[in-house]
């Protein structure tokens, strides 16, 4: 189910840019589409950044339900899956990476003590 929703998400993230670069070219974009683009990556920029990240992943602060309601809205306008399933991955990829760290610490505290 994901491999289609990354080839959706890959595909017309595509077409769109190549879209965006014709209609540049052509000079139909103007200051409109400029400002709903800014505004649109703000708001997936604080949706995934604060919200599914700091907030929903690791709970860095408390939030009231409208922020939620609104980090997890802009969080999902990223297209990034549903915040349930990016959170799960990214505690996963948290765990593996501080475990890999430790084992490498360790390993490397070890070496260390055996070379006196
Ligand atoms: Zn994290």
């Amino acid at each position: 189910m994901h491999v289609y929703h990354n080839f959706f998400v890959l595909a017309s993230s595509l077409l769109g840019t190549a879209l965006a670069l014709y209609w540049l070219c052509h000079g139909e974009v103007q200051t409109p589409e400029l400002v709903v683009c800014v505004i649109m990556y703000v708001l997936t920029g604080l949706g995934m950044e604060v919200g599914f990240h700091r907030y929903f992943t690791h709970k860095s602060f408390k939030a009231h339900p409208i922020v939620r309601a609104a980090l997890a809205i802009f969080g999902s306008m990223a297209a990034q899956t549903s915040p349930r399933f990016w959170v799960a991955v990214h505690r996963y990829h948290h765990a593996i990476v501080i475990s890999q760290k430790t084992f490498t610490l360790l390993y490397l505290t070890s070496k260390a003590s055996n070379n006196y």
